[in-house]
């Protein structure tokens, strides 16, 4: 009872402070907000070799996979925001309708204030700071709780963040559930949430006491389809690039795969294949393939493994919270493996004949983060990607299109809602007021009660 007090004193104490600096106005200066993005630029450079070292304690990262999805990214995402913000922090002038004749309209993005970003623990480094960013440059104040399941990670962003921000501008609250719970009952004046479904309920719940607006980055089951006319070749090892980097541990992961069922041994002969020549024949003393976060979830994946019919992979070792690329076949829609986010490196596989049982299949779940579908046929394509609603995906591809800072990266449904990256981290961020600014060189008199002339001219 003591200890959630002094949580909630503590998150108190930490909002108090921030609205205050925030109330100061320096956060609304673009040049303040250019220099935070250099400093926040300059802080991950130079803190990179320990960013590696801790990825690699708490994820067994190596540092080719940790630099590219964690350190890079985020240096990418930074030069991309800073080059434009000039641009962004803009008053937009919009056409004006005829009714308004006279008059000019205006949308002015404003900061919301002070935000919340709740990160999960799969990309500890950059999934807490990439929404920050984007509260950077919109102008508010942020509050980054990180997740207990990397403590390596979280206790780095702390330090790297106290080295680079003051705290009421920009700080790290270290903790795990009763931390994000008091942090929770705070009226923040915006949320960014990654993580789970269950727990980004529990946070939408908690912002509606106060009606905070919020962005959910959320998870699910994301397929991966593959007809009989794709680039097989091609299709596998981008297939098992997307599954198997951070041994599964990723949001937007291929997390089962539909596969034509003419091709389907032909295909899993080349899953066979590329997972022999990216990690070698003995995965699991591979020094830089991943492992699992903690012996929770490595006990959840190794229940899966007694699903189905494992045709490539399948040992593990619980010592070093490895498990090898695994592939299932004969599952069905009932095992559990296909009832809940896999998030590890388990791929089943499920056949199918025509291309309109996989949209039956699909939509009949829960809307996916990401699809993933490889077909050389354009039409196929497009029936895909109009009859499936989806966060995001690629066709012949997995998991580039979050790569990239011109395309809005997010959920849908029970995937998540809100999206950022690029100029939408920009949008996500801020309150877009809209203004008429209107002329007093002429009244438009109609619009008044009892009014007979239409146009009065001073
Ligand atoms: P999680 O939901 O368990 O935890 C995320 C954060 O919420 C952590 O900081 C944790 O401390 C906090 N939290 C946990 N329980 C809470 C509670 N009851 N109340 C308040 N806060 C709580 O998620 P995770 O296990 O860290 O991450 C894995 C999940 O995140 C997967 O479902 C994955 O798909 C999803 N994810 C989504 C994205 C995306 O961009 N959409 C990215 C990465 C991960």
């Amino acid at each position: 009872m003591e200890e959630r007090q002094a949580e909630r004193e503590r998150s108190q104490s930490v909002l108090e402070k921030q609205r205050s600096f925030f109330h100061s106005g320096q956060t609304r200066d673009v040049d303040f907000r250019l220099r935070q993005l250099d400093a926040l630029r300059e802080s991950v450079k130079r803190w990179e070799p320990q960013v590696l070292e801790a990825l690699r304690h708490d994820l067994n990262k190596s540092e080719m996979e940790a630099y590219a999805t964690e350190v890079g990214i985020l240096l990418e995402e930074i030069g991309y925001t800073r080059k434009r913000l000039r641009s962004w922090v803009k008053p937009k002038k919009v056409k004006t309708s005829k009714m308004l004749f006279g008059s000019k309209s205006l949308i002015y993005p404003e900061p919301y204030g002070v935000s919340l970003i709740i990160a999960p623990w799969n990309y500890p480094f950059q999934l807490a700071l990439a929404p920050l960013v984007g509260a950077i440059a919109a102008g508010n104040c942020a509050v980054i709780k990180p997740s207990e399941w990397t403590p390596h990670t979280s206790k780095l962003l702390a330090e790297l963040v106290a080295d680079t921000f003051a705290p009421e501008y920009v700080t790290v609250v270290e903790g795990a559930v009763e931390t994000s719970t008091a942090l929770l009952e705070q009226p923040f004046d915006t949320l960014f949430f990654t993580g789970s479904v269950p727990v980004g309920r529990i946070v939408m719940e908690a912002a509606s006491k106060n009606l905070i607006p919020l962005t959910l980055e959320l998870g699910g089951k994301s397929p991966a389809i593959v007809s009989e006319d794709a680039n097989l070749s091609l299709a596998a090892k981008r297939i098992v690039w997307g599954k198997y980097t951070n041994a599964g541990q990723t949001c937007v992961a291929p997390d089962y795969l539909l596969v034509q069922e003419d091709i389907r041994e032909e295909l899993v002969e080349k899953i066979r294949e590329a997972i022999t020549a990216f990690y070698g024949d003995n995965p699991l003393q591979n020094p830089d393939y991943g492992r699992i976060v903690n012996q929770k979830h490595f006990q959840r994946l190794s229940s899966f493994l007694k699903e189905g019919r494992v045709v490539v992979g399948g040992e593990s070792d619980p010592e070093s919270l490895k498990i090898a690329p695994t592939v299932l076949d004969g599952v069905t829609w009932k095992d559990s493996v296909m009832q809940e986010e896999i998030f590890g490196p388990i791929l089943p596989i499920l056949p199918f004949r025509q291309l309109s049982e996989v949209v039956e299949m699909v939509t009949r779940h829960p809307k996916p983060l990401a699809l993933y579908y490889f077909s050389e046929d354009r039409s196929k394509q497009e029936k895909v990607l109009e009859e499936i609603s989806f966060g995001g995906g690629c066709i012949n591809d997995t998991l580039m299109h979050l790569a990239s800072p011109y395309l809005p990266f997010g959920g849908v449904g029970n995937s998540g809602m809100g999206s950022y990256h690029g100029k939408y981290s920009f949008d996500c961020f801020s309150h877009h007021k809209s203004v008429v600014k209107q002329t007093t060189r002429f009244d438009m008199s109609f619009r008044y009660p009892g009014s007979k002339n239409g146009l009065s001219i001073f």
